[in-house]
């Protein structure tokens, strides 16, 4: 974790609208009221100040992507975030490539599953439910298959919330001249994924992770040339991404049906985002969220499954306790009551829960999340979050 808390807001962020609980999950996610009131109002798809929305939604995520000189280009697709990963797969991927998918949890596992439907050629470094790969494993892979052409990686795997290291990736990707695609959905907006300092051809996120928008629609960003290769080789109608550009260079409307009000959200988010600093202002209350959540949950016993230095500004997965009065159903329960949604674990090995540090909400809320943590142990006759030996021994394995 981070030592540097970076300055710490004095004034507590608004809670969600009367009676909502929090939403401690890495989306949809709790959003600000601004958000939501955004939506109350019926745009044309058609008409000229929507699809000025959309230009301009598309200007401000190129933006933050750190495109200067337009190389890259930014397509929303409809549907959810899945929706887009097959979208950039189908899109980008040639029919005669052979992909190496980089798989440390369930989001690398669907990348995968999609890559086997589209019928391309895939072989899989699996690293099982939480160890990062490495840059040195890419090189030997590379070095020893030169068929492999693309390379797939998730940025935030929010299965686990292990930050991979995708700048040793991407270096090692294209020092063996490969190319490299990016599913940041859960980092795009809060980690660093700047053009000009990380090199890869596509990446994608959605609405309603960092940005903190509402469900709705995804988009995908890539470079100009790899678009304009993509020409034909989609083998989906609404999930092609060379079409889907092509009208909105060419009418500036979405080909479909968009989700108006959710983009119309979505404007209002990516507002916020600016005010508050861009990527650099909400990597920095996030990582606020996670420090204060994680010190606190530690303080009660709870021990989380990474080591600090792959934990996550996004999601941090904890071991259940080892006391036998504790129940993940009935912890959930009691944290709900308390305003609260948590997220269950998705390890196969050991018994696990997960609090999202992302959507709006600020370091006091997360106070009061360790504090609701407290009182539901408490009403559970649970002395302390201590987790089994098991659990301990499993987290020993992971590298340093
Ligand atoms: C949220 C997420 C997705 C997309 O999931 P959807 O449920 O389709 O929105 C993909 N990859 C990662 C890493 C995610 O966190």
């Amino acid at each position: 974790m981070s030592n540097d808390l970076g300055e710490i807001s004095t004034s507590r962020m608004a809670p969600p609208e009367m009676g909502e609980p929090y939403l401690l999950t890495p989306g949809p996610l709790t959003t600000a009221s601004e958000v939501k009131h955004a939506m109350l109002k019926d745009w044309g798809s058609w008409d000229g100040d929507f699809r000025e929305m959309t230009a301009d939604m598309c200007r401000r995520l190129l933006d933050i992507a750190g495109d200067k000189n337009g190389e890259f280009v930014c397509v929303p697709m409809q549907g959810s975030g899945t929706f887009s990963v097959e979208a950039m797969l189908g899109s980008f991927l040639p029919k005669d490539s052979k992909t190496l998918v980089l798989m440390n949890g369930a989001y690398g596992k669907r990348t995968a599953e999609t890559l086997s439907y589209l019928d391309r050629d895939f072989v899989v470094l699996d690293k099982g439910d939480y160890m990062p790969p490495r840059g040195d494993e890419v090189s030997r892979l590379l070095d020893d298959d030169p068929t492999i052409s693309h390379v797939i990686v998730v940025h935030c795997e929010t299965s686990s919330g292990i930050l991979n290291p995708v700048q040793e990736i991407s270096d090692a990707v294209y020092a063996a001249g490969r190319k490299l695609l990016v599913d940041s959905m859960s980092a795009f907006g809060a980690l660093p994924l700047d053009v000009n300092v990380i090199q890869y051809e596509a990446m994608v996120s959605s609405a309603n992770k960092c940005i903190e928008g509402v469900p709705g629609f995804g988009f995908v960003i890539a470079r100009k040339s790899e678009v304009e290769a993509a020409k034909g080789r989609s083998h989906s109608l609404s999930l092609d991404v060379h079409s889907q550009w092509v009208n909105f260079e060419k009418s500036g409307q979405w080909r479909f049906t968009p989700p108006t009000h959710v983009v119309a959200a979505f404007m209002e988010a990516l507002k916020m985002h600016e005010a508050e600093g861009g990527a650099q202002g909400r990597l920095a209350r996030y990582v606020r969220n996670r420090d204060v959540m994680v010190s606190g949950m530690r303080e009660l016993g709870f021990e989380t499954l990474l080591k600090d230095r792959w934990l996550s500004p996004i999601i941090v997965t904890f071991f259940n306790p080892a006391h036998p009065n504790f129940t993940f159903d009935g912890f959930y329960e009691l944290m709900k009551k308390r305003g609260f949604i948590i997220y269950p674990g998705k390890l196969t090995v050991v018994d696990s829960f997960r609090i999202g540090c992302i959507g709006r909400m600020d370091e006091y809320v997360m106070t009061e999340v360790v504090e609701a943590a407290a009182q539901a142990l408490r009403e559970m006759n649970v002395e302390s979050g201590n987790p089994p030996e098991s659990a301990l021994i499993e987290r020993a394995k992971l590298a340093a």
